[in-house]
């Protein structure tokens, strides 16, 4: 294995929100520094070393930014890949292309996850409305119309519960290249959060069940209701993944829990949401599992020592902190933002019991 990276080295972050913030707290604690580059509003400023505020677009800033760094990382997927080719040029960049490229395209996404055997929801590509009706007439309702790029937090997507939605659907979601989903038909969501080393160990966390709410994850328990088996399938699959895709750093894989066994919904390339909970549950949380990996260090214990609730403070949840401040066992971790908007995160409480 190669030498880890050495003190005091600069970790660059693509994206300042909230991941970039724990992330950079995170390699504070391991020594290094990180440097954010973000366009718009930065809660990772507050703690980052330096930060660049520019566009993506912008080759001099990007350049610049690239020469200051040791190793590139980002906590936002929908980087577009010009700015990814002139990092890439100089410095390395953890996790890497292919799974970045994979994760950015929800078609390619399902084509990869089918192709290495996993099942994932029937789906068919749709660029019109005549590529909807024969992807209608295929997969049946009810289905969901999903745009291939830039979504998130359920945002471009309509559901089609009868063939007559199509036309309102596309509508929606303009036009853009998309894929048709069927809906499956699930009992419970969860997601491993996994890690792969820079020499290609691999270590996943207990899986956690979650619930959305409009389309925003609210809450993830661990442990998820899930019997022996579904739970080593979970880690197993996973582990899977991050190795097909030569994987460096932390990934979310999220899953359909149904009958006939699990079903891929859909991977992150990143630290994700649904594994906030580790922070509280774990010697090393997924945010350090992060910086270790694309540092080139051996991965941390991950094992789970107390059962945890994370809850997701959504907008005016905020003024509940207070009161949760006073609540025993729990821990609060709060993003900085001044302003609490409707379906913004503004933080999250882990909830913490004891393993039994
Ligand atoms: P996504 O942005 O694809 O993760 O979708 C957000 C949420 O919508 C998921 O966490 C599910 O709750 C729901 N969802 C998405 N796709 C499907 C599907 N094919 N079948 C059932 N529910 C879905």
């Amino acid at each position: 294995m190669s030498e880890p990276l050495a003190p005091g080295s600069m970790i660059g972050i693509l994206g300042g929100g909230q991941l970039g913030r724990m992330l950079s707290v995170a390699a504070a604690r391991l020594g290094y520094r990180c440097h954010v580059y973000e366009p718009g509003a930065a809660p990772a400023a507050d703690v980052a070393h330096v930060v660049t505020r520019a566009p993506y677009e912008d080759d001099s800033a990007l350049a610049a930014f690239a020469g200051a760094i040791d190793v590139a990382t980002y906590e936002f997927e929908n980087v577009p890949a010009a700015a990814l080719d002139a990092l890439e040029a100089r410095v390395p960049l953890r996790p890497g292309r292919r799974a970045l490229a994979t994760a950015q395209d929800r078609l390619d996404e399902k084509t990869f996850l089918a192709g290495l055997g996993l099942t994932v929801a029937p789906y068919a590509p749709v660029d019109d409305a005549a590529s909807l009706d024969a992807a209608l007439e295929r997969i049946g309702t009810p289905a969901i119309l999903k745009t291939r790029r830039l979504g998130y937090d359920g945002k471009g997507q309509a559901r089609i519960d009868r063939a007559d939605d199509a036309t309102a659907a596309l509508a929606a979601i303009e036009g853009a290249p998309a894929i048709l989903e069927g809906v499956v038909p699930f009992s419970a969501e969860v997601s491993v959060i996994v890690a792969r080393g820079l020499s290609g160990e691999v270590a996943a966390y207990d899986p956690g069940e979650n619930v959305h709410e409009g389309g925003i994850l609210r809450r993830t328990t661990v442990p998820a209701r899930l019997t022996t088996a579904r739970r080593t399938d979970a880690v197993l699959l996973a582990g899977r993944i991050a190795t097909a895709l030569d994987y460096v750093g932390v990934m979310g894989v999220e899953l359909f829990v149904t009958p006939a066994g699990l079903v891929v919904n859909e991977i992150a390339p990143r630290v994700h949401n649904s594994g906030h909970w580790t922070q509280n549950g774990c010697a090393v949380d997924q945010f350090e599992q992060h910086i270790r990996a694309i540092a080139g260090w051996p991965l941390g214990d991950g094992r789970r020592h107390a059962d945890v609730t994370m809850e997701n403070l959504i907008g005016d949840d905020v003024f509940r902190v207070p009161a949760l401040a006073a609540e025993p066992g729990t821990a609060l971790h709060l993003y900085g933002k001044a302003e609490a908007r409707p379906g913004r995160k503004m933080g999250h409480v882990n909830r913490i019991m004891p393993r039994a």
